[in-house]
């Protein structure tokens, strides 16, 4: 898939979702870091592109760690220890309003998680499918639906925005009907 269909996915998916502007630039960066792995460890070198490309980097189970490690980590507490251990005040903040902003961390990780997830997902529909297993190995999944840069990508793009807005347009009339019953 084209950076772009990466891209247009994760975002529009994640704007359905009522993702804050932050989170959309996050799970922007998510929907084509894979790819950024490849690039940056083939340094311009067509062989080694070719041996590295779609394998470590576009295992699903990396992404999975990131969005469970953007749960777990106790970004506030950590924050809250450290600014009472080092004595750091800021003048008019409370260390617990400053711990809060910085549980923004967490949630930002949780979107560059789900935009990895969504490139690997997108690149098992494409013949070249992703890897099973994190390290080598000839075991792959995915279907063969889009090859990369032909019209069926295009028509695939207009078809998962289009089921994009429409759960979109689910999810507000849901809320509605839920505003009207509570009203
Ligand atoms: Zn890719």
């Amino acid at each position: 898939m084209k950076w772009f269909t990466h891209k247009a996915v994760a975002v529009a998916g994640a704007l359905a979702a009522g993702a804050h502007p932050a989170a959309l630039f996050a799970v922007m960066i998510g929907s084509v870091l894979p790819d950024m792995v490849d690039t940056a460890m083939a340094r311009g070198d067509k062989k080694v592109w070719r041996r590295i490309h779609r394998q470590t980097s576009h295992w699903f189970g990396w992404y999975l760690v990131i969005i469970i490690l953007g749960f777990l980590i106790p970004t506030q507490r950590i924050v809250l220890d450290l600014l009472r251990a080092t004595h750091i005040t800021f003048p008019g903040v409370s260390p617990s309003a400053l711990a809060q902003v910085s549980g923004i961390g967490n949630d930002l990780l949780v979107w560059v998680g789900i935009g990895g997830l969504i490139h690997v997902l997108l690149d098992a529909l494409t013949p070249m499918r992703v890897p099973l297993y994190p390290f080598g190995g000839s075991k792959r999944f995915g279907i063969n639906l889009v090859s990369t840069g032909t019209w069926r990508e295009t028509i695939f793009l207009f078809v998962a925005l289009g089921a994009i807005a429409l759960q979109f347009d689910q999810a507000r009339a849901v809320f509605e009907e839920a505003v009207r019953t509570i009203l």
